[in-house]
């Protein structure tokens, strides 16, 4: 066998960058592909962080940086796996990464192309609130910092016209003929760590997100509150628009439904939307804020004070019931929440202004399709599993191949990124133990 020394991991959110900084630490060279033109994942777009509120991308973007910088670490954007062959310590991995049309050596991420730019598109990275050049930079931490040119909006592509970023580019980086390149990889371990997808409420008609403009999911709020997003931080239903002054967060909306084929409880939204709610009172002393729970799911440390907290400091009010319906009330623009009380059994309704669906975090849709290029097993729901969850959590169903973060199942920032360790230290131990003795 020749055993190599480096580790693919796949995913860039916080899981990612954790697990790939861990083992560049102990002098192993680490591939890290991400899917997207951006390291940082779910945890690059939230405002602040349970149950500190401490800014979520002013922890991150050292990190984000400290893998850009690190001479151990070969991050891939753009970049997806689509093959890996042999068995641990000598995998083939073959990553296909997708053309930016911008030269990554030669980008220095000015702006000047966007600028002079003339296609606006939805933006996804602001839940689409707001809208982006077809030359982007998906963030304003984005780590590379280096433009994309979308090539399914961008003129040159579709009309043959424009060329103002080739024209204003001083680096001369723009390069309308770049191709998708494949890049072959000899890799001793893997690590997955390619996070959760969020549930669209759309089908879920009484809440009518979709129909009416004031009902945002948590995602939306997350950006619309935070000071990088669409509306620089201050809350209001559309950019230019009102601010709301009663807000009420439904819980468990897609989580713990049978109907919705997710039984399972997505694990971060009662302390979500907790933060949340206290995050509406920090920028805006006059606002009430409302939480509709089933059960409230503070079972962290320090969570059960910061939702005493909560109650206690902040005047949030924490109502027991699943809301049945939603209305508007289109003299007032308020929306009226009907629920049942579980505590005060009978039908209540109460007006607000914006409501926040706490929606369900799900497995990718991508998973099965990566469990079978990875020779992996998913779980009931489309979580990757364990071999033995109990004694062995990190480690996948195959020998050398190890699962992290969200993608194995719902959990917060501080869990994933205690299974990413833990998912490097048993990677580093198929690299230390290539020369004999049992992989992991
Ligand atoms: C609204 C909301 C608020 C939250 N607030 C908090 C909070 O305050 N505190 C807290 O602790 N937790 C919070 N969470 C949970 C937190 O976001 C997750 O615990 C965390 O993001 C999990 O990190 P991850 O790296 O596993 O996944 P992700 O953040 O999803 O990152 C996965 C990465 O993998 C990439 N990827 C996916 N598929 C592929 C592929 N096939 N190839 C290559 N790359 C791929 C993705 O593009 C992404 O960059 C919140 C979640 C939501 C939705
Ligand atoms: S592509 Fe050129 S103009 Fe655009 S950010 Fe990069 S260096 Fe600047
Ligand atoms: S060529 Fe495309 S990306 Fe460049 S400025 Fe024109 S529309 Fe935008």
């Amino acid at each position: 066998m020749t055993a190599t020394k480096n580790i693919l991991v796949i995913g860039g959110g916080v899981a990612g960058i954790q697990a790939s900084l861990d083992l560049a630490d102990k002098g192993i060279n680490v591939y890290l592909v991400e899917r997207e033109p951006s390291i940082g994942g779910i945890m690059a777009l939230l405002d602040k962080t349970f149950p500190t509120n401490d800014c979520s991308i002013c922890i991150l973007a050292p990190k984000m940086n400290e893998c850009f910088a690190n001479p151990n670490i070969r991050i891939l954007t753009n970049s997806e796996l689509i093959s890996l062959e042999g068995e641990a310590p000598d995998f083939r991995a073959t990553i296909v990464k997708k053309a930016r049309f911008v030269d990554e050596k030669k980008c220095t991420g000015c702006g000047d192309c966007t600028q002079k730019c003339p296609v606006k598109v939805p933006n996804k990275y602001n839940m689409n609130l707001d809208k982006r050049k077809a030359i982007y930079l998906p963030f304003p931490q984005s780590v590379p910092r280096i433009m994309t040119i979308d090539k399914e909006r961008c003129l040159k592509f579709t009309k043959d016209k424009c060329g103002n970023c080739i024209k204003v580019c001083k680096a001369g980086a723009i390069d309308y003929e770049q191709n998708d390149e494949k890049i072959v990889l000899d890799v001793g371990a893997v690590i997955v760590a390619s996070g959760f997808e969020i549930y669209n409420p759309s089908d879920m008609f009484e809440y009518g997100y979709g129909k009416y403009s004031n009902v945002k999911t948590a995602m939306e709020y997350e950006r619309l509150i935070c000071a990088s997003g669409p509306t620089g931080g201050h809350l209001v239903v559309e950019p230019g628009g009102e601010r709301p002054k009663r807000l009420g967060f439904i819980q468990c909306v897609g989580s713990r439904d049978l109907s919705r084929k997710n039984p399972y409880c997505s694990s971060v939204c009662c302390m979500h939307a907790t933060k949340e709610a206290m995050l509406a009172k920090e920028h805006y002393d006059d606002i009430e804020t409302y939480i509709f729970f089933l059960d409230l799911r503070a079972v962290g440390k320090n969570f059960q004070q910061y939702v005493d907290r909560a109650k206690k400091d902040y005047g949030i009010k924490y109502l027991r019931a699943r809301p049945g319906r939603i209305m508007e009330n289109e003299e007032k623009g308020t929306l009226t929440i009907w629920y049942d009380d579980l505590i005060d059994p009978h039908i209540q309704s109460i007006d607000v202004d914006m409501v926040v669906l706490c929606t369900a975090l799900m497995p990718s849709s991508t998973a099965p399709k990566m469990g079978e290029i990875l020779g992996i097993e998913l779980d009931e729901y489309g979580f990757f599993c364990a071999k033995d969850p109990l004694a062995n959590p990190v480690c996948s169903t195959k020998k050398g191949i190890f699962i992290a973060g969200y993608c194995a199942g719902p959990k917060d920032i501080p869990e994933s990124v205690a299974e990413a360790s833990g998912a490097s230290a048993r990677a580093s131990e198929v690299i230390a133990q290539s020369g004999g003795g049992d992989v992991p």
